[in-house]
């Protein structure tokens, strides 16, 4: 198991001695450490990733989707080690983790049908002399940063089109689930990703990290994903050196409930929408609107099958919960439940703290939560679902884009002309329309407003790691 960082296609300790401490989230206790790099370390990711791009860039784009698919493959071929790994440092449920896997592996997929896409245009001037030929090289080296949510997955995301494109990267995943993520890389290395292609680069201390990485002048874009506190800094960090950035941010997803809807459907997608992943997506459902006259029924409904869920290490059978990440994400969850109950809110089920060991909370449903509440104004990233009550549209589309996030929204309704009417007036990136789950390497994800900027995956994917280069020429 990999525990050293991975710069220019060696594995090396940190220029410092400090290590990581990862944690299992499910005991408390310390699975193992693994080398923390240092800022000089980030410099010489930089350094060695500046080197390989120039080759990773000449090569055929057959050849580099030809790579690409032996990462999808290879990633497939230890679905089941990679799940477990996920599950050890992050918690989640075993399906949940290969279930992961299968999603990461799929954008290298996809990627290596892109890298031989990859069109520019050619047109006339209107003026009729001059021809505009416009086509897309490679942006350079992409600084990547990736939250411990999905620990595979977030990574690949970025990588696989990176790559495809004819990027060399940095990537610096969460100090939480390193573990992952050196064991992809030295994966991919096995798959025929040249050395320094890819770098991987772990660190107890992100911010001098991230300092030195942006500082190198080879550093073109930074990609991050994470929170939206985070990604400001970050953009503002990127600011002084006018780097380009694509940033995927922190959701406020409203799951809408109409009288009309299938409601076996629509509690099938709430448990999809709320709880993949231990509740812990940037698309996880963070509050439900449901119109009055299915208001109690949903909710009773929604609580019988939350209760009925069970809670424990990801990696035992039958656990459709596990951990929280850390004691902090408890106490956040916990205190948003009591400050809702003592606003008014019913508590349906759950809401008592867990003793220990580990980082436990029980999937916990509330009844008539006002708007206001701050559990519907924050990402509660943990198994809770507030549930309130509507009884007009257009107010409660005011409330649905009542925040300054506009990552996912899902809508329920038999009636597929207003769905999509609704969903358009949805300030969000993503609509799933009497659906749970929409992430898919096909599709463009991203967010509106300070959900984020830019998309993954699809082929707007691809060229977020791009330049447009325009040649102004004649015949
Ligand atoms: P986070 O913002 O705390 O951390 C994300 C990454 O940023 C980590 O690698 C962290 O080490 C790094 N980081 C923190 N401070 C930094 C600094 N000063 N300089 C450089 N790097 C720094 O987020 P998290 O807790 O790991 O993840 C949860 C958040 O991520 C949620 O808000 C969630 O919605 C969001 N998320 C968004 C998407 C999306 O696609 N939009 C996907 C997954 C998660």
């Amino acid at each position: 198991m990999p525990d050293q960082l991975l710069i220019g296609g060696s594995w090396r300790n940190g220029s410092t001695d400090e290590r990581i401490s990862v944690l299992d989230p499910a005991t408390g206790e310390e699975l193992t450490t693994v080398a923390s790099g240092s800022p000089e370390d980030a410099t010489a990711a930089v350094d060695a990733a500046a080197k390989a791009q120039i080759g990773w860039a000449q090569t055929a784009p057959r050849e580099r989707g030809e790579i690409l698919r032996n990462c999808w493959q290879i990633m497939l071929e230890h679905q089941d080690e990679l799940g477990e790994l996920i599950t050890a440092e992050h918690g989640k449920p075993m399906a949940d983790a290969k279930g992961e896997i299968a999603y990461a592996a799929e954008f290298f997929r996809w990627n290596s049908e892109e890298a031989v896409r990859l069109r520019g245009t050619i047109g006339n001037a209107p003026g009729g002399a001059n021809k505009i030929i416009v086509h897309h090289p490679p942006v350079g080296v992409v600084v990547m940063v990736t939250p411990w949510n999905f620990p595979a997955a977030m990574i690949t995301r970025k990588v696989a089109p990176a790559l495809a494109a004819g990027n060399a990267v940095v990537v610096k995943p969460a100090k939480e689930t390193p573990l992952t993520a050196l064991r992809v890389a030295e994966l991919l290395e096995e798959a025929g990703v040249p050395p320094g292609v890819v770098n991987v680069v772990p660190t107890q201390n992100a911010g001098p990290w991230f300092e030195a990485a942006t500082e190198h002048t080879a550093t073109r874009m930074v990609s991050f994903t994470g929170s939206t506190e985070v990604g400001r800094v970050l953009l503002r960090r990127c600011a002084d050196r006018v780097l380009k950035v694509a940033m995927e941010l922190g959701g406020n997803a409203p799951f809408i409930v109409f009288n009309d809807a299938d409601l076996d459907a629509a509690v099938e997608g709430a448990m999809v929408a709320k709880m993949r992943h231990s509740a812990e997506t940037c698309t996880a459902a963070n509050r439900f609107l449901v119109e009055a006259g299915v208001a109690d029924d949903f909710t009773q409904r929604l609580g019988k099958v939350m209760s009925a869920v069970e809670i424990g290490p990801g990696g035992k059978a039958g656990v459709g919960c596990g951990p929280m990440i850390n004691a902090a994400a408890v106490e956040s969850i916990h205190g948003l439940v009591n400050a809702a109950v003592s606003e008014g809110a019913t508590l349906v089920t759950g809401g008592e703290a867990m003793d220990g060991p580990g980082f436990f909370y029980p999937p916990t449903v509330l009844a008539d939560v006002t708007p206001t509440a701050a559990i519907n104004q924050e990402e509660i990233f943990g198994p809770v679902a507030p549930v309130v009550p509507f009884t007009d549209t257009d107010d409660m589309i005011r409330i649905a884009n009542n925040t300054e996030m506009g990552l996912a929204a899902y809508v329920y309704t038999a009636d597929i002309g207003r769905g999509l009417a609704v969903s358009e007036r949805l300030e969000s990136g993503m609509v799933g329309l009497n659906r749970g789950a929409m992430s898919d390497p096909a599709a463009p994800f991203g967010g509106m407003k300070q959900s984020g900027l830019g998309r993954e995956g699809a082929s707007e994917g691809i060229l977020e790691f791009c330049e447009t280069q325009y040649i102004a020429t004649q015949w």
